[in-house]
């Protein structure tokens, strides 16, 4: 049982970042919810939101700057959610959506492709470690200067 002041918090915050109807089962404005863990990748994480919409859990992702499109490392991003919540609600996730500062909503579909594009980066992402080849793989100042790693990152713009 959530209260009045949530409510319209919640209320607020869906128009501001432009949420779709649907009922948040889970967001991190009361208190910081629990990151999930998939035991198979042996990933963590939270998305901004959760929508139950037809009986179907969707991720939501809100970024703050403006895009002209979709960035690959927010799809991924999402697409991990996606199979984060999969995994622990045991339960076909269809698609997330990604919300950028412009208010632009974009549906991202969790189909073959993107399941394959996300588990062939977590094995690169595994292999890096393990050779320890780290490199920065862009040159963009901006992706840089809001990274949360920016201050232990050695390989920041
Ligand atoms: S600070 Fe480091 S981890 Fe973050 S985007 Fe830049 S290079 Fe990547």
């Amino acid at each position: 049982m959530i209260s009045k002041i949530l409510q319209n918090r919640i209320k607020k915050l869906k128009k501001k970042h432009n949420i779709p109807a649907g009922q948040i089962t889970y967001q991190d404005l009361s208190k910081p919810a629990k990151p999930f863990f998939s035991k198979r990748y042996r990933v963590t994480g939270k998305p901004d939101y959760i929508i139950k919409n037809n009986n179907y859990f969707i991720p939501i992702e809100v970024k703050t700057g403006i895009y002209k499109e979709t960035k690959k490392n927010h799809i991924l991003q999402l697409a991990a959610y996606c199979h984060l919540l999969e995994e622990n609600f045991q339960r076909f996730v269809p698609y997330g959506l990604l919300v950028y500062s412009d208010k632009s909503k974009h549906k991202i579909p969790f189909d073959p492709k993107i399941r394959f594009e996300f588990e062939s980066t977590i094995k690169d992402m595994r292999n890096t470690m393990r050779t320890g080849t780290i490199t920065r793989n862009h040159n963009d100042l901006f992706k840089c200067r809001n990274c949360s790693m920016y201050q232990y990152c050695d390989f920041k713009l």
